[in-house]
C-alpha cells in the first residue's frame, strides 16, 4: 500500500517551533541543530519482515503506516527511527572580552 510520496510543502513544519534545540561547544566550534536543511525525518520499520514506511518530516505518517502494515499482514512490532541534522560552525573569538 505505497501512497503518493508527498512533498514537503508549508503547511507540513508547524510542529517545527517545538523541537528543542541543545548546544555543545567543543574548543571553538559550536554544534547545533540544522536549520537550514530539512528538520528531523521520521520513518518506520517492520521489526518482521523489515519493509519500511517512506521517510518523512511527519511522524504521523510512518505511524500511520505502521497500523496499516498490522492490519495487512498482522505485523506488530514496529522500530521508529529519526534522523537528525547537525550543523558544526566555528565560534567567533572575541578577544579582550571575557564573556563567560
Ligand atoms: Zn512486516
Amino acid at each position: 500500500m505505497d501512497g503518493p510520496q508527498r512533498s514537503t510543502g508549508p503547511g507540513a513544519s508547524d510542529c517545527r517551533s517545538v523541537t528543542p534545540h541543545a548546544v555543545m561547544r567543543f574548543a571553538d566550534w559550536t554544534l547545533s541543530t540544522d536549520k537550514q536543511g530539512s528538520g528531523p525525518v521520521y520513518e518506520a520499520e517492520c521489526t518482521t519482515c523489515g519493509e519500511s514506511s517512506d521517510a518523512t518530516e511527519s511522524k504521523d505518517e510512518p505511524e500511520l503506516w505502521c497500523l496499516r502494515h498490522a492490519g495487512a499482514l498482522g505485523h506488530t512490532g514496529f522500530r521508529g527511527i529519526t534522523t537528525a541534522f547537525f550543523r558544526a560552525a566555528l565560534l567567533n573569538r572575541r578577544s579582550g572580552g571575557a564573556d563567560s
